[in-house]
């Protein structure tokens, strides 16, 4: 039985090789993540054209979410690249200071309007709270702090406040430029990173389709405002990332894990897609095995009902980054086994607007109540399968598509696998002939087993599924048959 949960790996220094990226693909990695906080613009555009390459000469799909920076508000550089704060010492942000001229009195800032941001008594937490400031006093251009928690301090490490509410506008200049080469690189999914609210995720939404894209939008939760706004964030958007890291030090990481669990299930129930990030295999970025910790972190988001786990310096620049890939892998498969991944409580009281949204759902009661080996949606958009995965299940939905933009959006998809799939007759027995002699040559099925085919009366029409079929394999229907 495949891996129902996906992986998504962040590519680096130590993946951006053909070598690593064939490794990475026979890891098993669905989608790769491409982070504009860092590089050139020429380096995402080969990196994703690299991997499209190495995974169409392997035969597989790998999905590509393009990450905008987003106002992420950083320190300039130091002098000498790093300075070590003592607890106890004074040390000044100043959005005056030259940007490579910080020392271990002062630094400059990314975010010029951060004085007018932050008032005394304010705690400012940097390099993911390792380091935690207090804000004594703002005098023009100057946060003058004092070192709560000291430490070394790098350049350019970001800069968040406790409870949130830095006024930082989701979407930069740089970011909209980035949108413009996430269009043009053809990226599946666009990451917003820190929105506020639903109007961010509409504005980069509009600025991707402008630009030519066509990617789905992903909305991280990663600042004390968007919890605030979940449900219009969550709404606004096509999946949501938990991003632990920045959220974490927003909130409080105590707050996580019940945040984690109602994050996914408010996304699964709205027909969202749910990616759980940040620090899920941390060890390994330099240990061959991840923690007990790390494997029951892994496993308790598979549980909670997420459809991504995603890695970020482990497949960056980690030491190992197709064994990271491997180990998470594994962790996955093992959780899926459990009862608590294969139950539904399906959607009982629900009533559904759409055909297609009807039939997903009759089919997945029929798949896990009837016993069947896999799911065959014939699908134009990707919706139908969307709609199946958000009922837990055991079996294999396989998306059979023609086109290439449906099957790497739904590489993210919990349990749903591409399949490339034309057809150019309308006769429904053949059609069904055809997609069963695809599963069959792929090994998903064999001869006695039962399948559900979905699809439309009108085939290459979007939202057209309106039929559901149980067929047995090797007892095939005759032509005339529909
Ligand atoms: P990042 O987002 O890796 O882009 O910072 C994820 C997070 O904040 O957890
Ligand atoms: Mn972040």
């Amino acid at each position: 039985m495949p891996r129902r949960t996906k992986i998504v790996a962040t590519i680096g220094p130590a993946s951006d090789s053909a070598e690593v990226m064939d490794e990475l693909i026979q890891a098993g990695v669905d989608v790769i993540r491409t982070n504009f906080s860092h590089g050139t613009p020429d380096e995402h555009r080969q990196r994703v054209e690299l991997m499209r390459s190495r995974a169409m000469a392997h035969g597989r799909h790998v999905g590509v979410l393009a990450d905008l920076q987003g106002p992420k508000i950083r320190i300039e550089r130091f002098r000498d690249g790093k300075v070590k704060l003592k607890t106890g010492d004074t040390f000044t942000l100043d959005a005056g200071c030259a940007a490579d001229d910080g020392d271990a009195t002062r630094v400059g800032l990314t975010y010029k309007e951060l004085p007018a941001d932050v008032r005394r008594g304010d705690t400012l937490l940097l390099d993911d709270g390792a380091l935690v400031l207090w804000v004594d006093q703002v005098d023009g251009e100057k946060i003058v702090c004092r070192v709560e928690v000291g430490g070394e301090l790098s350049n350019s490490k970001g800069i968040n406040r406790q409870g949130g509410g830095l006024s930082a506008h989701a979407l930069t200049d740089k970011d909209r430029a980035d949108l413009k080469l996430a269009a043009e690189i053809d990226a599946d999914y666009l990451a917003v990173s820190f929105p506020r609210e639903a109007n961010d995720i509409h504005e980069a939404r509009r600025l991707l389709r402008e630009a030519g894209g066509h990617g789905a939008i992903v909305a991280k939760i990663e600042r004390a405002e968007a919890v605030d706004a979940l449900e219009e964030i969550i709404e606004a958007a096509d999946a949501v990332m938990i991003a632990r890291g920045d959220l974490g030090v927003e909130i409080g990481d105590a707050q996580l894990p019940a945040l984690q669990k109602k994050i996914i299930r408010m996304a699964r129930s709205m027909d969202r897609i749910a990616i759980t990030a940040t620090q899920m295999m941390q060890s390994m970025v330099i240990s061959p095995i991840p923690t007990r910790a790390e494997v029951f972190d892994v496993a308790n988001a598979v549980l909670d009902g997420t459809d991504a786990v995603m890695l970020s310096a482990e497949t960056a620049t980690g030491e190992n980054p197709a064994k990271v890939v491997e180990a998470m892998g594994r962790i996955c498969a093992g959780a899926e086994t459990h009862r608590i991944a294969t139950e539904s409580t399906y959607r009982i009281h629900e009533r559904f607007e759409r055909v297609d949204e009807a039939i997903a759902m009759a089919t997945m009661y029929t798949a896990n109540h009837l016993g069947v080996t896999a799911i065959a949606a014939l699908t134009e958009s990707g919706s139908t399968p969307l709609w199946m995965s958000r009922i837990s299940s055991g079996i294999p939905i396989y998306a059979l598509t023609p086109h290439v933009e449906t099957r790497r959006k739904v590489t993210l998809y919990r349990g749903v696998y591409p399949i490339g799939f034309h057809v150019d007759t309308v006769d429904h027995a053949q059609v069904n002939k055809e997609a069963i002699d695809e599963l069959k040559r792929l090994g998903a099925v064999r001869d006695g087993d039962t399948v559900i085919i979905t699809k439309g009366d009108l085939m290459g029409k979007r939202g057209g599924t309106n039929a559901m079929k149980i067929v047995q394999v090797g007892d095939m229907v005759e032509p005339q048959d529909t």
